[in-house]
């Protein structure tokens, strides 16, 4: 980006003078573009100050407010730093440009909207408390609750105490170091849509002030897709979300979800190179209910330590991912249990081809 910009600031600087039709005698030698190129480079160098960091790099405002606390008085340790560094980045993440930054969501005329977040919310999070941090293997994550509303440290209490439980497990099930040192979770009050979502370490939940088992199973589904970048390139809905599901069911032991009471009973598209149903589409949850059901159904079928093995398989830390979606079907015939594999067999043809693949009458309710 800083060389485009150079380069076509290089270049327009040419034209801007472009009033002077004959060169003056005094005027340097023309420059070729390179050598504009490297001059225009060393000036912005120069006159460039030192980057800001630590608490200076804070909104005045939020900086007032953290000298306030007690905790301020005797200098910072590595935990108060990452709280700093997580409120500078989210005061500086301009629409989209990092996800794995903290960013607000706002819905504006039914689009959702990325914005950084302003001095009030930073200042709010810091004098309310509604932060801590939570030990991983790889280090320290700092978790942020933020809200357009008021929240109280007692009222997230039992979020932090769910991530405090959750994240560690999560981390233990998939096999793979938590991506980030962020956390933020946004809760949106009632006069928001009924919506969950989930992008790099950002978490929007739906919030009515209570966590029950529901909004429990929702909230780990939604931290579980902070590992979506992990999963193969050509991971289609019923592996992004039931993967989500999956995880959040091995960790919660729930089995209803929203997606597989959406399934449509019709085999996975296990084709690469096929339409995918976008985002919201009634087409996107079918999809993802199918995929739901098929990985749940597997791991009851061999068990919460080999799907681990499955789920540790198909994710892959490097850069270069190598897996497809479909490898994952190999991952269940390699960890079936003993005794296991006509099963695991049977189970994929039925999720796969449709083999034996039924939709379930539902059981009338009582009147
Ligand atoms: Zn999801």
């Amino acid at each position: 980006m800083l060389s485009a910009l150079a380069l076509l600031g290089a270049a327009c600087g040419g034209g801007s003078s472009a009033p002077t039709a004959t060169a003056s005698p005094t005027a340097t030698p023309e420059l070729t573009l390179e050598q504009r190129y490297k001059r225009d480079i060393e000036a912005a160098a120069s006159v460039k100050p030192p980057p800001v960091t630590g608490i200076d790099a804070l909104q005045p405002e939020v900086r007032e407010a953290v000298m306030r606390q007690p905790w301020a008085q005797d200098g910072f340790d590595d935990r108060e730093k990452l709280l700093m560094d997580f409120l500078i980045e989210a005061a500086e993440n301009f629409v989209g440009v990092r996800m794995d930054w903290p960013y607000v969501t706002r819905l504006e005329k039914d689009r959702l909207v990325q914005t950084p977040f302003d001095a009030a919310r930073e200042v709010r999070i810091v004098e309310s408390g509604v932060y801590d941090f939570v030990k991983l293997q790889k280090g320290t994550v700092v978790v942020v609750f933020s809200s357009d509303n008021p929240l109280t440290r007692q009222e997230v209490e039992p979020l932090l105490t769910a991530v405090r439980y959750y994240l560690p497990r999560m981390e233990q099930f998939l096999g793979h170091e938590y991506r980030t040192n962020y956390l933020h979770i946004q809760l949106a009050f009632g006069d928001l849509p009924d919506i969950s979502l989930e992008r790099g370490s950002n978490v929007f939940l739906g919030w009515e002030g209570k966590l029950d088992r529901a909004l429990e199973f929702v909230f780990v589904h939604e931290m579980s897709h902070s590992y979506l970048p992990l999963l193969p390139w050509d991971a289609r809905p019923w592996l992004r979300e039931g993967m989500a599901d999956l995880i959040a069911g091995a960790l919660t032991g729930e089995r209803v979800t929203g997606y597989t009471q959406s399934a449509s009973y019709k085999p996975i598209v296990t084709a690469s190179d096929q339409f995918s149903p976008s985002s919201f589409s009634r087409q996107y949850f079918e999809e993802s209910g199918n995929g739901s059901l098929f990985l749940l159904e597997m791991l009851d079928l061999i068990g919460y330590d080999a799907m681990s093995k499955v789920v540790a398989g198909i994710h892959q830390d490097s850069q270069s991912r190598t897996r497809r979606m479909t490898d994952i079907l190999d991952l269940m015939r390699k960890n079936a249990p003993p005794g296991k594999a006509a099963d695991v067999d049977a189970l994929i043809d039925k999720w796969t081809k449709g083999t034996g693949l039924v939709k379930p009458t539902p059981t009338p309710k009582p009147r």
